[in-house]
């Protein structure tokens, strides 16, 4: 039983898909992900317009908290491992994906390193992160602007459209 790491860590991640199956594909990545952490908190599932690149189906999104031991150079490994799995393929940047998992918070922990930015650098631009984060985590401090969720949803520009589509319990039972 080496390797032990308590207390273990917070860490959100935003779940995203717009093609095919949404949902399912959304669930999907809840069971892959349930098992290699524990997930304390799921939102609501929010249908949401696409940003960046607008020619897309609109997106479903939503944020999970969770407790984990592992690193998160480890996590985001476990996160692109479950996209590889469930067959993520990106022709266009920031475009149609079966599934992303980005990993937004990591306690209060900031990354700069080679492919791994911690906090997400686009957090506080997306309404489509800033939604959900808000409903599970409103008091959640951003270490490097020293603002909650709530206070930068609030501080938002009108952007996309983001509109809930389950209340929370549409994962079907962890
Ligand atoms: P998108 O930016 O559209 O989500 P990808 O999911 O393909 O595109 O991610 C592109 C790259 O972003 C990945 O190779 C990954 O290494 C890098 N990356 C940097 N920071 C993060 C993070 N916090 N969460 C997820 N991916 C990240
Ligand atoms: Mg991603």
């Amino acid at each position: 039983m080496g390797g032990r790491d308590f207390p273990p860590h917070v860490a959100y991640i935003a779940i995203g898909s717009n093609l095919g199956d949404r949902i399912s594909f959304c669930r999907e990545a809840l069971h892959q992900l349930q098992r290699a952490v524990l997930i304390k908190k799921v939102s609501s599932l929010y249908e949401t317009e696409p940003v960046d690149y607008g020619n897309q189906g609109w997106f479903y999104n939503a944020v999970i908290e969770i407790e984990t031991p592992l690193s998160p150079r480890r996590l985001l490994d476990v996160c692109q491992l479950i996209e590889q799995k469930m067959g993520k393929k990106i022709e266009i940047p920031k475009g149609p994906r079966t599934i992303d998992l980005d990993l937004l918070f990591y306690n209060q922990v900031i990354i700069h390193d080679e492919g791994l930015t911690v906090p997400h650098p686009a957090i506080p631009h997306r309404r489509f992160v800033l939604v959900p984060l808000s409903e599970i985590a409103p008091q959640l401090n951003h270490p490097t602007l020293q603002k909650t969720a709530t206070v930068l949803l609030s501080q938002l520009k009108q952007g996309e459209t983001v509109q809930q589509r389950y209340p929370a319990g549409w994962e079907g039972g962890l």
